[in-house]
């Protein structure tokens, strides 16, 4: 079987400008990064300002197992099988943290037939933009220290600062730091600690912003901890927002690749899917729909996680407004949600397949919640049963809803034009797309609603001291702001082990943060990891340089 690395580098690729100029940009309109990547200038963006938007078709999936959905996958397989019916579209996704490659095999580039090239590099150094939000990161926080060093005429209490410093690496041993040790002229000691550069506030905030002076302003009001007098202290009390700005003033501009078939795709950004939103940029969403009459972008984990962040935080943040779903299944997902152990999947096993799509029909009706037109968007594996596909079938037909077999991992953009037809008619009708809740509703009613209305919780909890900081939040003018919850992504419930549809759970949330630069509230229910660690054996032992000089091992 040839390797997804394997075929990327059989690709036959285009140079980037004649990709740029499938989206009618010019060569002045790009900033090329040698032949197969450019950035979109911030001028060219600019003068996109007022031009029709295309319609914005979200890929999202059930809830995930460790047999793999493929949204990635579908997300590049659709868009080019929409090419291949003569619609404009682009793709927009993720950009991929690099340490992660290191400890686990698997790329964020797609994969089969259906990939982004080239695809080392998007999971490397690509365009220097992770190195790039990790500077401005550590940036603030070495002045935060730097200005304790000179005399604290903030007054920061130094137990509550609540920045810590980034590397994009998985690394446990930088879970929990002591800082400053080693004398008087090393500074104050105090205890810290870092994170992925992927749950950087900073990654959220580029993610986000609609320009170079939105990015400033929210730079600004990043929340690095409090004074001893309990009030918040800014970043731009640090005056720290200008030269953060600087450091990400290239990084802002989204990057343009081109999948296996030559076809546009911006990826950019790429914030954690759990203490963040987990969606590309804003940027690059709003530029692809002004070049092209359909956008395919992908939201992390299942839709209860992925799918609500991109519509109550993303969509409403940037105003936009998704035209229709691509709900991703496969059979072996359906199968473990159905209770089938990943060892068993080889056999089939139709009743697991029916069990298993009480989860499907639970993000269904989720994403219908929301206004959208949905279809099922089956990622065909080899080893899928005639009779498990029919099972599926069944219960879609039962539910109203389309399925559609894909087999792009396969057969790349030709395997998914009937999913992209019937994406088309989805799209063209009538669409009463709406968020979950109001943005005037009060903070912890809108963790209420997500856990009850989307997690179909019975309630949340929560010690009286969260509820009392989330009202504080709200009188220092914050209570407008959409939530962002994280929890496991395995579960409709904060037990991973629950499969299925599982309801009348209590959602417990154990601590609140609150974002101002990014704009919104974190709500951590149950243990979530922000500085990953490599396992016992992990990829990197295996990548290495050949002797032409190509990267071995990696995927
Ligand atoms: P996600 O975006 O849901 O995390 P990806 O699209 O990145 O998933 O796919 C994860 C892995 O599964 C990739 O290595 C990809 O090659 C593999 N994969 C996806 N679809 C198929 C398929 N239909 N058959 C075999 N492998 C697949
Ligand atoms: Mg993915």
């Amino acid at each position: 079987m040839t390797t997804d690395i394997q075929i990327a580098r059989a690709a036959t690729k285009r140079p980037i400008a004649e990709i740029a100029e499938k989206l009618d940009l010019g060569l002045d309109q790009i900033l090329p990064y040698g032949h197969d990547k450019a950035k979109i200038t911030h001028d060219a963006i600019a003068s996109l300002e007022g031009k029709p938007k295309g319609r914005l078709i979200l890929v999202t999936a059930i809830t995930p197992t460790p047999a793999g959905e493929g949204k990635t996958t579908t997300t590049v397989g659709l868009g080019d099988a929409l090419n291949r019916i003569g619609k404009r579209a682009t793709i927009c996704i993720r950009e991929a943290s690099l340490g992660p490659n290191f400890g686990m095999k698997g790329g964020a580039a797609g994969g089969g037939h259906a990939q982004i090239v080239p695809m080392e590099e998007m999971n490397l150094h690509f365009t220097g933009d992770f190195h790039a939000i990790t500077s401005a990161h550590n940036l603030l926080a070495a002045m935060i220290d730097n200005h304790i060093y000179w005399g604290n005429a903030l007054d920061i209490d130094t137990r509550r600062i609540t920045w810590r410093r980034v590397m994009d690496m998985n690394d446990r041993a930088l879970r929990d730091v002591a800082l400053g040790l080693g004398g008087v002229s090393n500074g104050f000691v105090r205890q810290s600690g870092f994170d992925i550069t992927v749950a950087s506030e900073v990654m959220a905030i580029l993610c986000l912003a609609s320009n170079l002076a939105d990015l400033q302003q929210r730079l600004g009001r990043i929340v690095i901890g409090y004074s001893r007098d309990r009030q918040p202290v800014t970043a731009r009390d640090l005056k720290a927002d200008g030269a953060m700005t600087a450091l990400l003033k290239d990084a802002l501009q989204p990057n343009l690749v081109q999948t296996l078939e030559n076809n546009p795709a911006l990826v950019h950004g790429g914030p954690f899917a759990n203490i963040a939103h987990g969606c590309n940029s804003v940027m690059a969403t709003r530029t692809a729909l002004r070049l092209s009459d359909y956008v395919v972008t992908e939201a992390g984990f299942g839709a209860d996680l992925g799918a609500e962040k991109f519509l109550d935080i993303k969509c409403r943040l940037a105003g936009l407004s998704p035209s229709a779903a691509v709900l991703v299944a496969t059979i072996r997902a359906l199968k473990m949600n159905g209770g089938v152990a990943k060892a068993d999947l080889g056999g089939e096993d139709v009743a697991a397949v029916t069990r298993g799509c009480a989860n499907l029909g639970r993000h269904i009706e989720n994403l219908r919640g929301f206004g959208l037109p949905v279809v099922v968007a089956v990622n065909h594996f080899d080893g899928d049963s005639e009779n498990e596909i029919a099972a599926l079938q069944d219960y879609c037909a039962h539910h109203g809803v389309k399925v559609v077999i894909a087999r792009h991992w396969a057969q790349g953009g030709a395997g998914a034009e009937d999913l992209a037809r019937e994406v088309v008619a989805l799209a063209e009708g009538e669409v009463d797309f709406h968020t979950l809740y109001p943005d005037s509703m009060p903070l912890w009613q809108k963790i209420e609603t997500i856990c009850t209305r989307i997690y179909r919780a019975s309630h949340a909890e929560a010690a009286p001291g969260i509820r009392q900081q989330l009202e504080i939040w709200e009188e220092a003018g914050h209570g407008h702001l959409p939530v962002c919850i994280a929890k496991t992504q395995y579960s409709f419930s904060t037990d991973p082990s629950l499969h299925g549809a599982p309801e009348g759970h209590i959602v417990p949330v154990r601590e609140v943060r609150l974002n101002a630069g990014a704009g919104f509230v974190v709500a951590i229910c149950g243990e979530i990891m922000t500085m990953p660690g490599l396992p016992r054996h992990p990829a990197a032992e295996t990548i290495g340089v050949d002797a032409d000089g190509q990267i071995d091992g990696l995927f």
